[in-house]
């Protein structure tokens, strides 16, 4: 789990003129951004805590056009200015103890040359842009895409690499010049991701500790992770404020919890092997969640932990490494599944000789 948020304290004291229009440099030149009550998500506009007057918006197409001139595009391939915190706009100053090294506001092409120089998104970007690579590379190989498998294999990959590229984007082009409107639509994008990873990824879990129960409760169990997991994209996506963001997944979260108890109590199915890697995945998240939500360590240090090791970049490793525990007590769990005959009446279940021997999943 993840989480990029506006630091409400900042936004109340710095929403007080009425105007919420906000400038910031351009690769040299100066552009505007604000966006229209009309056009502006919930989510935008309530988490900016006010309505902002503006008629223009730069979602619009018709103004949101780049003012940014010819030569200037050509500077965007030497490396810019770095700026500091009180020089970015409002939706961009979200972590008030990183004080230096933002990217000015810049066109698509400003934002994909800022992968070959240093700045204070670097680490976020690099932490969840290899892991795309890395995945797509190599889990599908672990997979077994037999017939009953198949579609917790997609929801395997689909939920180990959505959370990645939602971040990858919304951290590679959070400084766009199209201004705030663009940005919480990245925003929402980064938590679609997540929403992904939580529930489709979650999916293979949720089946194998439901694996040999009867079909009614068997079926019950997932489809009730499908409904509360279908609420958390809907709080996802209408979230006003971080801690909103933060609340949205509590209740697949809750559930998923409980689930692993039963595991732990040996009440329900799964590969008693995975267990560690169960909790962990979970328990590494809630870890960053609560590292990056304090600002820890950069509110002892402002200014000290810009470029790296900044709470977020801390955040971004410990997620990967919640969804690499994901991969291992999943590949774990299909694995079980496949050698697993359940006995007819009940929770009962045993491993088929025959097939004791893991094959293709083991790592
Ligand atoms: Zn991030």
């Amino acid at each position: 789990m993840q989480y990029h948020e506006q630091n409400p304290l900042e936004t109340i004291s710095l929403q007080t003129s009425e105007n919420m229009s906000s400038s910031a440099v351009v690769n040299g030149s100066s552009t505007s951004s604000s966006c229209s009550s009309n056009s502006v998500s919930s989510v935008q506009s309530s988490v900016m805590f006010a309505t902002p007057t503006t008629p223009a918006t730069p979602c619009d197409p018709a103004t949101a056009t780049s003012k940014t001139t010819a030569p200037m595009r050509l500077l965007e391939r030497q490396d810019p200015e770095l700026l500091g915190w009180a020089d970015m706009p409002q939706h961009l100053q979200f972590n008030p103890y990183v004080l230096t090294g933002y990217r000015p506001l810049q066109t698509v092409r400003g934002c994909m040359y800022s992968l070959f120089y240093w700045h204070n998104e670097t680490i976020n970007i690099l932490t969840h842009g290899i892991p795309i690579v890395y995945i797509l590379a190599i889990v599908p190989a672990m997979m077994p895409w037999e017939n009953d498998f198949r579609f917790l294999s997609w929801c395997h990959i689909i939920g180990a690499v959505a959370p990645w590229i939602g971040s990858f984007v919304y951290h590679l082009f959070m400084n766009l010049e199209k201004g705030e409107c663009i940005y919480y639509k990245l925003l929402q994008l980064d938590m679609l991701g997540i929403w992904i990873s939580q529930s489709f990824g979650a999916l293979p879990m949720v089946t194998a500790t439901v694996f040999c129960l009867g079909w009614k409760l068997k079926w019950s169990v997932i489809l009730a992770y499908c409904m509360l997991s279908l609420w958390g994209l809907y709080k996802a996506m209408t979230a006003f404020s971080p801690w909103q963001r933060r609340l949205c997944f509590l209740l697949p979260f809750t559930m998923r919890v409980l689930l692993t108890m039963l595991r732990m109590l040996r009440l329900a199915g799964g590969n008693p092997a995975a267990l560690t890697h169960v909790f962990l995945q979970d328990a590494v998240s809630v870890l960053g969640g609560m590292i990056g939500a304090l600002h820890i360590p950069e509110k002892w240090f402002p200014g000290s932990v810009d470029l790296y090791l900044n709470s977020h970049n801390i955040m971004h490793v410990l997620v990967v490494l919640a969804v690499y525990s994901m991969h291992q007590a999943t590949v774990s769990d299909l694995d079980w599944m496949s050698r697993t005959k359940c006995s007819d009446n009940g929770t009962d279940a045993s491993i088929s000789p025959l097939l004791s021997e893991s094959s293709h999943m083991d790592l």
